[in-house]
């Protein structure tokens, strides 16, 4: 027996900048076509022509990159510019199950004026009642439709709700979902104006181009129904649908600006490496046993839809830190170096650069982290911090023309620093304290002998006068 190829796909309409909640929605896509050894689809929902621009859209296949979700089928052509895979090019398809409905009577046209139909949900709103269309137009006769059409009214195109049915389906996250045909009303699938509505175009494409699972916000819940009614009607291919939370910030309400910079873009920007937000993110409404670090590749091989989860997924920054944290430590010299950006180049020389990385790897989570210790080392420009204050001033001046006089002599660092521990009679915190104070300004940092390295006795020795 054949077993089908898994076929999962990420549909965003290119009308602004991705977020981290819609890039986790095409992470748990990718993971599970993935684990499966399936395809990941990419399919740009452009069809308000007015909203999107090709300029989202490259920047979305940017930012995927960046991230490392790359999808084995979907546009190429980087400019964002349309093609195969965008639904606006695809017009003539929709246009093809439009008419296949009608030749089923399983659509009728709509003229109802936008102000009729916002007088109808107020009242039903009012009256307790859950607002749907009432069916003016669906039993219109041939002329009457004719007369308006004749009459230039661009009506919209609704589809006929059958009555009394139980649309049921198995969602892969929340189990099993019923819901009655008699709740919904006849709901347009195509605009006066003659745009499709996105969940209609959604379900074609699913259908035509093979999708077998799609996972999505859980706002498009109550979609689905409709989505299988269409796709029902047409006979056409259902996929099985996994409806994921939406996360949350820690007040509970939807993730938002309000909560801070959530755009991929800014993120990168911010030093976030794409390590760390695959790696928060895949474990953000989805459980893993393993809780170390891995690639995109390992996170798909131990993704499964049975651990996603139906609470809200709560946006924890230290946890994505934590995660930044491990992606630093597991990235090469190179990555290291590019990520410290310009600023950092420009202060740390050549011939350092090693040393510096392996110094400040383990204690920085950002460039900017980056950039205070390569002041620190490379710049007269030390600022002295308050521990390091005290520390320095309960040594004294002695311990410090000590120490100068050590490391004026003695170019081996620990045998340097033994030294200084016997002279002064100090050790332990005593000694090491107020010596990284003098040579950093901080109590804490890379390792003394790698700072030794970075510094040079040159400096050691000025800055232990300077203080002394
Ligand atoms: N563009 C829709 C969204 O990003 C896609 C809806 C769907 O996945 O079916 O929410």
């Amino acid at each position: 027996m054949s077993v089908e190829k898994v076929i999962t796909r990420f549909a965003p309409s290119p009308t602004g900048f991705v977020h981290l909640g819609n890039i986790r929605t095409a992470l748990f896509n990718v993971l599970l076509a993935h684990k499966h050894g399936g395809d990941f689809l990419l399919r740009i929902e452009d069809t308000d022509a007015e909203r999107s621009k090709d300029e989202f859209t490259a920047a979305l296949m940017q930012d995927m990159r960046w991230l490392g979700l790359t999808w084995e089928q979907g546009p190429d052509d980087d400019s964002g510019k349309p093609g195969a895979y965008h639904q606006s090019q695809r017009q003539h398809l929709y246009q093809t199950h439009y008419d296949s409905l009608q030749k089923r009577g399983k659509v009728y046209p709509c003229f109802c004026s936008a102000q009729r139909l916002a007088i109808l949900r107020k009242t039903q709103l009012s009256a307790g009642q859950p607002p749907r269309y009432d069916g003016m137009c669906a039993h219109l006769s041939q002329s009457e439709v004719e007369t308006k059409l004749a009459e230039g009214q661009k009506p919209s195109l609704r589809f006929r709700v059958p009555q009394g049915e139980e649309i049921t389906f198995t969602d892969l996250v929340r189990g099993e979902q019923h819901f009655s045909s008699d709740d919904i009303g006849d709901f347009i699938i195509r605009r006066g104006d003659g745009t499709p509505a996105f969940f209609f175009t959604n379900a074609i494409d699913d259908a035509l181009m093979g999708v077998t699972h799609v996972l999505r916000g859980d706002d498009h819940l109550t979609n689905t129904p409709r989505q299988l009614m269409l796709l029902r009607a047409l006979a056409m291919r259902e996929p099985e649908y996994g409806h994921i939370s939406l996360i949350v910030g820690n007040d509970g309400a939807p993730l938002s600006k309000r909560h801070g910079s959530f755009g991929i873009r800014e993120m990168r920007e911010q030093g976030y490496l794409p390590a760390a937000i695959v790696n928060y993110l895949s474990r953000l409404g989805h459980y893993y046993a393993d809780n170390s670090f891995m690639s995109v590749d390992q996170l798909a091989k131990q993704f499964d839809s049975k651990n996603l989860g139906r609470a809200p997924a709560h946006f924890d920054i230290t946890q994505l830190q934590h995660w930044q944290k491990e992606a630093l430590s597991a990235a090469d010299d190179d990555t290291v170096w590019q990520w410290l950006g310009k600023a950092v180049h420009q202060q740390v020389p050549a011939d350092k650069k090693g040393n510096f990385i392996r110094a400040v790897k383990p204690n920085i989570s950002m460039p900017a982290d980056g950039l205070d210790w390569a002041t620190v080392f490379f710049s007269d420009q030390m600022i002295v911090e308050d521990d390091a204050k005290n520390a320095i001033d309960k040594a004294g001046k002695e311990f410090f023309e000590i120490a100068a006089s050590v490391f004026a002599k003695e170019a081996d660092f620990k045998t340097a620093i033994k030294s200084i521990g016997k002279q002064t009679g100090k050790k332990g915190k005593q000694l090491f304290w107020p010596v990284r104070a003098a040579l950093t300004g901080k109590v804490h940092g890379p390792e003394m002998s790698d700072l030794a390295l970075l510094l040079g006795s040159d400096k050691m020795v000025a800055r232990c006068k300077r203080v002394g």
